[in-house]
């Protein structure tokens, strides 16, 4: 990931990652506002002279990588005559446990000088205070990968800017589920969400403990769960503000947008200007003579629905990965509404309604069918047509889109308990 170098007046999504480093290692005492201001070039520079750097306060790559460990949550030590992994947990603040849980193949008793180990950093990888880009995401995926070398990520395919598509797994049991998120760009707090979700339940597993009330050991063995959270990590680069007006591809999606008010946060679609929920071989006629008559007949901001299904490589990507793993259940995370979706067309998936029911009582949302005007081409109705399974549109959250990170922690709640019942549910 390439790393902007940084100075006072920069703006944006690196810059509040610069902050959320300099925050969690101390250096910073303000949350990340984006702006590159004197406080923070107080601080970098703070930073810089104890971790023996030029204290110039630009953030470049010496910078960068010395960060990073604060924005991984994690960074490989080496071994020191005399080192233990309790003292290692010790020197670094954080459990004896978290540490062999990062270092499944040492074996403590033998510990070499000049070898290596992880250590886990005393905070939470998945940050709840940043815009949350493609290389936020990028920096989740590796550091929860190295806390918790039991999670496994693929790539399900790659965006039309060549992005990713990061597919998560947790679990070896028989019963295989698909959660993902952000299939709207602006809708992209699903992606600290569920990887949130993620991190919890990785680190309950670890410690052989419980989330929401179920043993994670036993989630482990009955389910395995694949975990996509972010479908359009183009559209949540626009967004953000990660693409800006010096990129060849915010150009070509400001032409897309022509008149539409708010760019880029009003932006769904993937950068092509197709919405990828709209994309899916169910119903997908119906879907563009609606929103034809809508208008929207053409690639832009919302609501198009492309030249034909699956044009769009992310979703293309959903879809074959859907046909190879056969799910036994499908969660789509959205954000409009506080609203769970279940049904399609007439199909009624055995327990389908049963297992909305409980879900909608474990989040406090509600269960409703589908508003006619968006009935169709969505992942969601597809999954259900072709498998007869039970898969749902979550709508988490409530207000125009994009969310603010405020609400982050009061839809986590809502929604832990919905999504450990999901795992195991039939
Ligand atoms: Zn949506």
């Amino acid at each position: 990931m390439d790393f902007k170098l940084l100075k006072r007046g920069a703006r944006g999504p690196q810059t509040e990652l610069l902050q959320l480093a300099l925050r969690r290692e101390g250096a910073l005492k303000e949350a990340p506002d984006g702006v590159f201001g004197a406080r923070t070039e107080a601080a970098l520079k703070d930073y810089q002279r104890r971790w023996g750097l030029a204290a110039d306060g630009i953030a470049g790559p010496a910078s960068w990588a010395a960060l990073r460990p604060w924005l991984t949550g994690y960074r490989r030590v080496t071994l020191r005559p005399g080192d233990t992994l309790y003292r290692l947990a010790e020197r670094y603040g954080v459990s004896l446990s978290a540490v062999e849980t990062a270092n499944p193949g040492v074996d403590p008793r033998n510990l070499q000088p000049g070898g290596t180990v992880t250590v886990p950093l005393p905070f939470e990888v998945v940050p709840d205070s940043v815009r949350f880009t493609s290389a936020a995401l990028a920096l989740c995926a590796e550091g929860l990968k190295a806390r918790y070398p039991f999670l496994t990520e693929e790539s399900a395919g790659s965006s039309v800017l060549e992005r990713p598509l990061r597919l998560f797994r947790f679990g070896e049991g028989p019963r295989s589920v698909f959660f993902n998120g952000a299939h709207h760009a602006n809708e992209w707090i699903t992606s600290p969400l569920l990887l949130r979700f993620l991190e919890r339940l990785s680190a309950a597993f670890a410690e052989n403990g419980a989330i929401a009330g179920a043993k994670a050991q036993e989630l482990w063995s009955r389910s395995a769960l694949r975990l996509l959270p972010m479908v359009d990590p183009d559209g949540v680069d626009l967004v953000t503000g990660e693409l800006g007006p010096g990129d060849p591809a915010y150009a070509r999606a400001l032409e897309l947008n022509g008149a539409a008010p708010g760019f880029p946060e009003n932006w769904k679609a993937n950068i092509r200007g197709v919405d990828l929920n709209l994309q899916y071989p169910a119903g997908w006629e119906e879907a563009r003579r609606i929103k034809f008559a809508q208008g929207y007949t053409r690639p832009g901001p919302r609501d198009y629905v492309g030249l034909a299904p699956l044009t769009e490589p992310e979703s293309r990507a959903v879809y074959e990965l859907s046909l190879a793993n056969a799910f036994a259940l499908t969660l789509s995370y959205h954000t409009q509404g506080k609203v769970i979706y279940w049904k399609y067309n007439g199909y009624e998936p055995a327990g389908s309604e049963a297992i909305g029911r409980k879900m909608a009582a474990l989040s406090g949302y509600s269960l409703e069918l589908t508003p006619p005007e968006s009935a169709w081409a969505g992942y969601k109705d597809w999954f259900i047509q072709q498998f007869d399974r039970p898969g749902y549109t979550v709508e988490a959250g409530q207000g125009t889109a994009p969310l603010p990170l405020s609400q982050l922690e009061e839809i986590y709640r809502a929604n832990e308990p919905l999504l450990v019942y999901a795992m195991t549910a039939e």
